[in-house]
């Protein structure tokens, strides 16, 4: 994955660059990357939204939530409309409003809040999803538990490295949730995107740059459909979790005979066979 001229690519994920003209001047820094949900049915209807409708509204970033798909809809040095009205207190007591001027806004592709029926989870616009597609959990502003559309690992993944890149790229000191910087509008991206467990893992790797045991990761991507994810370097160890993707991101932490311990999100360590993991460059 890479940034040129301020434009994401990658050679295995599908990104793709609209050139959406809802943007506005220079952006300072950025130091911010605003997190939040689309709250719609695919990231390609929320990209053709920004792009073609007459709503003041767009982002730098749609990850996919089903598939390795990003959408780029301003280049990273250009103001995004996504934040809207916007403030906040940081950590040493300093204030900003107007989130937009230094922010890079990365929208993921979701849902957002669900409503139980008989026969499934409804979406505000009509459609309907599996129980095990959905979240419960309560908002940070809210006091009830409800359910919202489940964030994917994959699409997690992806926005790690992305955001990782960013990191390296331009100033980044903040990574921010919508529903922190406009808490009375705004509920995205919500109690289904775990946002503490994130700004840990990204501060942790920013941290590890400098040259600890975290340096030497590196990063790979899986070549088989359904890599069995084990809680040892043997076939005898039990599976931990799903198997992995085709083509999923993975962070290898360790090499064993034949066998990678592996970070296969921010919640999931595990063991996989190293024939069925490619090795990539780093950024
Ligand atoms: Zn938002």
């Amino acid at each position: 994955m890479k940034i040129e001229n301020h434009i994401l690519s990658d050679d295995d994920v599908d990104t793709r660059y609209v050139d959406c003209p809802k943007r506005g001047g220079a952006i300072t820094g950025p130091d911010t990357i605003i997190i939040h949900y689309t709250g719609g049915s695919t990231a390609e209807a929320t990209a053709d939204y920004f792009y073609s409708s007459n709503v003041q509204a767009s982002a730098h970033l749609v990850i996919d939530r089903n598939s390795p798909l990003i959408f780029q809809l301003v280049p990273f040095d250009t103001v995004a409309w996504h934040a809207g009205r916007s403030s906040y207190t940081f950590a040493d007591g300093s204030e900003r409003s107007g989130f937009n001027q230094y922010s890079i806004g990365i929208e993921l592709d979701t849902a957002g809040p669900l409503v139980k029926t008989g026969s499934g989870y409804l979406a505000w616009f009509g459609k309907s999803y599996q129980a095990e597609e959905t979240f419960f959990g309560t908002h940070q502003h809210q006091t009830e538990p409800g359910y919202w559309h489940a964030f994917t690992e994959g699409q997690i993944g992806c926005l790690l490295e992305v955001c990782r890149l960013l990191l390296v790229t331009y100033p980044i000191k903040y990574v921010l949730g919508h529903d922190d910087i406009s808490p009375r509008r705004k509920i995205d991206p919500g109690p289904a995107f775990p946002m503490e467990q994130f700004r840990k893992h990204l501060l942790d790797l920013d941290r590890n740059q400098d040259g600890s045991e975290l340096a030497s990761e590196q990063s790979g991507r899986v070549t088989a459909p359904g890599l069995n994810v084990r809680s040892g370097p043997s076939v005898r160890h039990t599976a931990v979790a799903d198997p992995l993707q085709y083509n999923q991101a993975v962070t290898i932490l360790e090499e064993r005979e034949g066998w990678y311990r592996i970070r296969a999100s921010i919640e999931l360590e595990c063991w996989v066979s190293s024939r069925h993991v490619e090795l990539r460059r780093e950024v």
